[in-house]
C-alpha cells in the first residue's frame, strides 16, 4: 500500500486581505506570493500560486491550514480532498 500525500486547495479573498503576508511566510511548500494588483482597499494581496508554481519540487497544497489560521483577517478558506 502506498502512501499518497494529502491533497487541498485554498481560496484568499483578495478584498479582505490587507497584505499582512503572514501566509506567505508560514506556507511550507511556498505557494503564496504577493499579487502586482491592488485590491479595491488598495493593498496587494496575497495570491495562491500553486497552478503556475515552477518550483524544483512541484510541491502541492496539502490543505494543511496553516495559512488559514495565521491570518488575521480570515482571507482564507482551505479545502480539502
Ligand atoms: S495572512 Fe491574510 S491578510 Fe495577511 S496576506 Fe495572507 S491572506 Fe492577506
Ligand atoms: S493549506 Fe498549507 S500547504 Fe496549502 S497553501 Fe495553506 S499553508 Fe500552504
Amino acid at each position: 500500500m502506498t502512501m499518497e500525500a494529502k491533497k487541498g486547495r485554498i481560496v484568499i479573498d483578495c478584498n479582505l486581505c490587507k497584505g499582512c503576508y503572514l501566509c506567505v511566510s508560514v506556507c511550507p511548500n511556498e505557494l503564496i506570493a504577493i499579487s502586482t494588483e491592488s485590491n479595491e482597499k488598495g493593498y496587494y494581496p496575497a495570491r495562491f500560486t500553486e497552478a503556475k508554481s515552477k518550483n524544483k519540487k512541484d510541491l502541492k497544497c496539502t490543505g494543511c491550514a496553516m495559512c488559514a489560521v495565521v491570518c488575521p483577517d480570515i482571507a482564507i478558506e482551505v479545502y480539502r480532498g
